[in-house]
């Protein structure tokens, strides 16, 4: 009973045209009042992996999991959900004029593909001062063009498959090995069965990260910020055609497949971030056409 009272608060988002997901309650008691119900929605694919976009009034600060969120100046937002995020975090909205609306969401969990191996993971190799440096510098390349931040708005398009293919590894998958999990797959890898395969930006962007010289399990790998936090990575290319600074538009066509990096074939793995949480490029594209 309780509950319905709850999805009938979010009707005034309904009306114009976002939705809330039958899973979104409202906390606050203030939410509840029809006529002082704030006139903000939520919609996307509330699930492991997954994202929202939202729209809100003008002047309403954001705060999604304890951490602020930046509202662009038409209302619109952007959260997602990390693989392993928990069931129900909570949006926070400050209104124009102080008043504090909290709801809290309905994360659905996934079934990954685990597959479990009754061996031990393969002992690994001891650390070579060598590469760990090398690693090191890998990462912190990585990790500064993370943290740029364009005002470009591909955050807000329907995203597109980089490059047509067979999926040949999925976002999540991972192998237990004797009871120990190893790190679960951050991307697709998507394989059209050759090198050299151009791929086109899966939305607008600008390139944070090409890296020419092939990182040690990346490859040669291009980045590219869709705006709001949110990113893409392109890994194994076997060559880039744009370079940091770019500004890219959804469908330019930006590098071509490879295997550079560790790799055991051709094909493109795409994985997407935003802030820290690890996303289902399958969730931002669909379903793979012809497929
Ligand atoms: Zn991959």
């Amino acid at each position: 009973m309780m509950r319905r009272v709850l999805i009938a608060a979010g009707v005034a988002g309904l009306a114009c045209g976002g939705l809330w997901a039958s899973g979104i309650a409202a906390r606050a008691a203030e939410a509840l009042g029809a006529s002082s119900a704030p006139d903000f929605a939520l919609a996307g694919e509330l699930t492991q992996g997954g994202w929202a976009r939202g729209s809100a009034p003008a002047g309403t600060r954001i705060s999604f999991a304890g951490k602020d969120v930046p509202v662009a100046p038409d209302g619109r937002f952007f959260i997602a959900f990390d693989r392993d995020a928990p069931g129900k975090p909570v949006l926070s909205a400050t209104l124009a004029g102080g008043r504090v609306v909290e709801r809290e969401l309905t994360i659905a969990p996934r079934a990954w593909q685990i597959e479990h191996i009754p061996i031990g993971p393969k002992p690994g190799t001891p650390p070579n001062p060598e590469y760990q440096k090398r690693r090191e510098g890998e990462l912190a390349q990585i990790n500064a063009a993370r943290r740029t931040d364009h005002p470009v708005e591909g955050w807000r398009q329907k995203f597109i498959w980089p490059v047509h293919g067979r999926l040949s590894g999925r976002f999540g998958s991972q192998r237990i090995y004797n009871g120990t999990p190893g790190s679960y797959h951050s991307g697709m890898d998507i394989a059209t069965g050759a090198s050299g395969t151009p791929f086109v930006a899966p939305a607008d962007g600008v390139v944070i990260l090409a890296a020419e010289s092939p990182f040690s399990l990346e490859g040669r790998l291009l980045m590219i910020d869709h705006g709001m936090g949110l990113n893409s990575a392109f890994l194994h290319c076997s060559k880039l055609a744009v370079k940091v600074g770019d500004v890219v538009r959804q469908g330019q066509y930006i590098g071509n497949i490879g295997m550079t990096g560790r790799a055991t074939g051709p094909h493109l793995h795409w994985s997407i971030k935003w802030r820290d949480a690890r996303l289902d490029p399958s969730l931002f594209a669909g379903a793979m056409p012809g497929k």
